[in-house]
């Protein structure tokens, strides 16, 4: 059977799976691909363990704050923003990190 003229997968059969390499479900896949359940799969355990990582590291992180920020009411909002950058900072981070190792 022909390929469609548009068509973004390479013409030669070498470079194809025919299942996939994590869950092994039959799918047509170019190599080293996984199927869109599994990255699903793999992006929701990354998202939950990103924002665990955040929220503990966030959390000592503002009880530290509480702790040693003197009582200065702009020391206090700057505070703030620097906790805030740190939970979305690690959690950006965390949930690369996770996506790119856990396949
Ligand atoms: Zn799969």
């Amino acid at each position: 059977m022909l390929r469609p003229w548009n068509s973004r997968t390479p013409s030669f059969g070498a470079l194809l799976e025919h299942e996939c390499p994590r869950c092994r479900r039959p799918v047509e896949l170019p190599l080293g691909e996984i199927c869109a359940d599994c990255r699903r799969a793999i992006d929701a355990r990354a998202r939950r363990l990103a924002r665990l990582a955040a929220m503990l590291s966030t959390l000592a992180l503002g009880i530290y704050v509480m702790l040693r920020v003197p009582r200065d009411p702009t020391a206090r909002m700057v505070s703030g923003g620097a906790v805030a950058a740190w939970y979305l900072l690690t959690y950006l981070v965390v949930r690369r990190v996770l996506r790119e190792y856990s396949k």
